[in-house]
């Protein structure tokens, strides 16, 4: 059995050393942790909208009816995205600058959404001499977001352990 501690440990250590999306360590069980990052899907920001405010990609450029003046236009390599920030955002212009970078830095690829998988493969097992192995993901995960990864893979790790 391993402690909460030790899945947090072992998750940092493991997050620490990806090379590539992926890190692998054996445990003092004799147990492979593998872990993996994959990029979702590009495609704008699901749940996250409240937060981040309504995107629309537009063909001909021009600005969504139902947007207002506070919405700022920019291109990207896919064309052209209508930003209307969320009412929060607005009070700062400080707050609405970050917001406006990090929305244009995601349609520009510097970060994407990911799901982060966990795989852990036993030892030889001792009725079918076969290493068992089971995988558990969560996806959703802003791709430059160390924390909320490790804490994912803590969490995926100690379920897989259950
Ligand atoms: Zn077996």
């Amino acid at each position: 059995m391993t402690t909460a501690t030790d899945y947090r440990a072992i998750a940092e250590m493991l997050c620490a050393t990806l090379h590539g999306d992926t890190a692998t360590t054996t445990l003092d069980d004799g147990r492979r942790v593998r872990v993996s990052i994959e990029p979702d899907p590009f495609g704008g920001f699901g749940d996250d909208q409240d937060w981040y405010g309504e995107v629309i990609e537009t063909r001909d450029g021009t600005r969504p009816a139902h947007f207002d003046g506070a919405s700022r236009k920019f291109r990207h390599r896919h064309g052209v995205v209508w930003w209307q920030p969320p009412t929060d955002a607005r009070r700062d212009p400080e707050v609405l600058d970050s917001l406006a970078k990090r929305v244009r830095d995601y349609f520009l690829e510097r970060w994407h959404y990911a799901s982060v998988t966990v795989e852990v493969t036993s030892s030889p097992c001792a009725t079918c001499a076969h290493p068992h192995t089971a995988q558990r993901s969560f996806g959703g995960i802003e791709s430059d977001d160390m924390s909320t990864i490790v804490a994912a893979v803590t969490d995926l790790f100690a379920d897989l352990d259950d």
